[in-house]
C-alpha cells in the first residue's frame, strides 16, 4: 500500500503508476517486463521518439501504408509510460478550441474538416482496436456533461447552440444522470468511447510490432539533430524523425521552451454494485464530466469503479517533471470530495490513486 492508502504507487515498480496498470498485471494480460533496448548504434528510415499513443499510432499506420519501411520506436521507460498509459480512457472528439474560434482563425471550411476529422477519429481508434484484436474495453455511448447550476445550465444551452450551428457535432441537451446530485440538465454529445487507456497502448505496441516495428525500451532520448538522434546507448540514424514526447519534450534541450507539461491527477475508487451503478445512472461506455472551469473528467470502468480526475495538480517550475508530482494527497482527496458531491453514491474506498 502507498502513503495515501492506495495500490499504487513508486515503490511497486511499473506496475504502480496507475489503476490501469495494476490492473493489466493483476489480471495475466500484460506483465510489463522491459523490452530489450538499444544495442548500439544502428539506422532506420523512420526514428519515433517516445512509445506513447501519438509514437505508436504513428508507428501503425506508416507500418500499414508502407511495409518496407524500417521503423524504430525509442522509449525511456516501457511503451505506455506517460500520459498514454494513464489517462481518463475518454476516447472523444473533444478540442481545445471552440469550432467558431477555428473558423475564426481559419476559415469555416478548415473549421469543419477539423471536426469531422476528429469525430471520425473516435470510431477509427474502435475499428482498429477491434481489426487487430486489441481488447481495450472500447464501448462508445458518448459524454455525458452535467448542468450544476444556472451558470452552467446557460454554457450547456450555448454549447448546444454552437453545434447545431456547426450542423457537424450532434450535442444535444438530456435529462441528467438521476444519481447527479443537483444537475439541472447535461448535455450528451456521442462522439467519445470509453476505454481502458493501458490496454489500448500496451496492445498497440504489440501490434506494430507484429508489423516489422521494433521498440527499444529502457532508451533514453539525450538530443536530435537533422537524421541523427543521440541516445545514451548509440546513435540513431533515420532520414525520418519524429518527436513524439509530448510533456516530456520539456525535460529535453531541443523543446524545452515550447511545451509547458500541465499535470492532471486520478482516482479510482473499488468496484460497485449494478445496484449502486442504475442509482447513478452511469452506463457502460459513458464517459461525464460538468460544465465547471476547472476540467474533471469521468468513467465507469469496465470493472464498475469510478476512474475520476482533473486538474488543480499544477505546472511546476522550470517545467519541471518528477515522480513525486504524481503523488499529491490533497489533491486525491479533492478529487474524491468533488466525485461524491457530484454522485453521492459514490462514496467508497479510494484503491488507486
Ligand atoms: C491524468 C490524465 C488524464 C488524461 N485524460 C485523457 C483522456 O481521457 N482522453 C484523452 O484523449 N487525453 C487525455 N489525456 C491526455 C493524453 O493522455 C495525452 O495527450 C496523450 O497520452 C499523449 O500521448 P503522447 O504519446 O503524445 O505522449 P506520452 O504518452 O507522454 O508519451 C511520451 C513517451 O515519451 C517517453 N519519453 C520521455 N522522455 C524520453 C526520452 N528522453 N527519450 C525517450 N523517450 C522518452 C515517455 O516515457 C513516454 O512514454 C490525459 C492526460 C493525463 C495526464
Amino acid at each position: 500500500m502507498a502513503g495515501d492508502g492506495s495500490v499504487t504507487g513508486l515503490g511497486r515498480g511499473y506496475r504502480g503508476l496507475s489503476f490501469w496498470f495494476d490492473s493489466l498485471v493483476e489480471s495475466g494480460v500484460d506483465d510489463l517486463a522491459e523490452r530489450p533496448a538499444l544495442p548500439g548504434p544502428i539506422t532506420a528510415d523512420v526514428a519515433i521518439i517516445g512509445g506513447g499513443l501519438t509514437g505508436l499510432w504513428t508507428a501503425y499506420y506508416l507500418a500499414r501504408a508502407d511495409p518496407s519501411l524500417r521503423i524504430v520506436v525509442l522509449e525511456k521507460h516501457i511503451a505506455g509510460f506517460g500520459a498514454s498509459g494513464r489517462n481518463g480512457g475518454w476516447c472523444s472528439a473533444l478540442f481545445p478550441a471552440s469550432t467558431a474560434k477555428l473558423e475564426r482563425l481559419h476559415g469555416r471550411g478548415q473549421a469543419l474538416a477539423m471536426r469531422r476529422a476528429m469525430i471520425a477519429t473516435v470510431d477509427e481508434v474502435g475499428r482498429v482496436a477491434a481489426a487487430e484484436g486489441i481488447d481495450c474495453d472500447y464501448r462508445k455511448a458518448g459524454t455525458i456533461s452535467l448542468a450544476r447550476s444556472e451558470v452552467q445550465l446557460a454554457a450547456a444551452r450555448a454549447e448546444v447552440e454552437e453545434a447545431a450551428r456547426s450542423g457537424v457535432d450532434e450535442i444535444t441537451l438530456v435529462k441528467p444522470a438521476h444519481g447527479a446530485a443537483g444537475a439541472l440538465a447535461a448535455t450528451l454529445d456521442p462522439a467519445c468511447a470509453r476505454l481502458h487507456p493501458a490496454k489500448l497502448v500496451r496492445g498497440l505496441a504489440r501490434v506494430v510490432e507484429s508489423l516489422g516495428v521494433t521498440i527499444y525500451e529502457g532508451t533514453e532520448v539525450l538530443d536530435w539533430a537533422p537524421r541523427v538522434i543521440t541516445t545514451a546507448r548509440g546513435a540513431v540514424s533515420a532520414a525520418t524523425i519524429v518527436v513524439a514526447l509530448e510533456g516530456y519534450g520539456a525535460s529535453l534541450p531541443k523543446t524545452h521552451r515550447s511545451v509547458l507539461p500541465l499535470y492532471s491527477l486520478m482516482i479510482a475508487t473499488e468496484p460497485l454494485s449494478d445496484a449502486t451503478w442504475n442509482e447513478i445512472g452511469i452506463e457502460h461506455g459513458q464517459t461525464f464530466a460538468d460544465f465547471r472551469h476547472l476540467l474533471v473528467y469521468g468513467q465507469r470502468t469496465a470493472d464498475n469503479r469510478f476512474a475520476f480526475g482533473g486538474r488543480g495538480a499544477r505546472y511546476h517550475w522550470a517545467s519541471s517533471i518528477r515522480e513525486s508530482y504524481d503523488r499529491v494527497p490533497s489533491v486525491f482527496e479533492h478529487l474524491r470530495k468533488t466525485l461524491v458531491e457530484i454522485f453521492p453514491a459514490a462514496d467508497s474506498r479510494i484503491t488507486h490513486t
